[in-house]
């Protein structure tokens, strides 16, 4: 069985991957870190200050854009968290949201 991810503003479930994130802490939590950009045509790779990281471990966000409503502001992310992994939406205004799933 195969499991999608719907789009989180219209529900529609044809999204498609845009750009992807990764985002690793140097030394310790909470400390500075490396961000990885990854888009159709480039990549890229530099410095990013703790404060400017997602949480306070590593992390990954991915970019998408919906086939029905265009690119979505949200973006998904997978964030380490005292040893959980989160998976959530966020939006730009900083609050989290549910995923949902839909069965292929
Ligand atoms: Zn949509």
């Amino acid at each position: 069985m195969l499991w999608g991810l719907a789009c989180p503003r219209c529900k529609h479930v044809c999204i498609h991957q845009k750009a992807a994130s990764c985002d690793w802490r140097i030394a310790h939590e909470d400390g500075d870190g490396t961000r990885t950009l990854s888009m159709k045509n480039s990549t890229s790779c530099h410095h990013v200050l703790s404060s400017d990281m997602i949480g306070r471990r590593d992390a990954i966000s991915l970019t998408f854009e919906c086939e029905e409503c265009g690119l979505l502001d949200a973006k998904l992310v997978i964030q380490q968290h005292k040893g959980h992994t989160l998976i959530y939406w966020e939006t730009n205004d900083g609050n989290s949201h549910p995923i949902q799933l839909y069965d292929t």
